[in-house]
């Protein structure tokens, strides 16, 4: 499963430098997470960085990517092969 970001981000930014994966972008007004890099941090860390360091409490999970736990590995993988 990525996560996703909702409405209520305020774009302070604290997320996207602690994702191992790149996968959070600035957007306009909102940041961004691509479901395609997202692994829910499987392979990097033991629990997601970015729901960690937002004080908006704004990231949740994207229901139209549910991957398990071997696929986010595979993912994580992939892009860091
Ligand atoms: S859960 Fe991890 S991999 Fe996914 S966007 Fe957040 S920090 Fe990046
Ligand atoms: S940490 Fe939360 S509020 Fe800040 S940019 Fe990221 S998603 Fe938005």
């Amino acid at each position: 499963m990525a996560l996703h970001i909702t409405q209520d981000c305020t774009a302070c930014d604290a997320c996207r430098p602690v994702c191992p994966n790149e996968a959070i972008a600035t957007g306009n007004p909102i940041h961004v997470i691509d479901p395609l890099r997202c692994t829910e941090c499987v392979g990097a860390h033991d629990e997601p960085q970015c729901k960690l360091v937002c004080p908006a409490n704004c990231i949740e999970v994207n229901p139209d990517f549910v991957e398990d736990r071997a696929q986010l590995e595979e993912k994580y993988n992939q892009l860091h092969g």
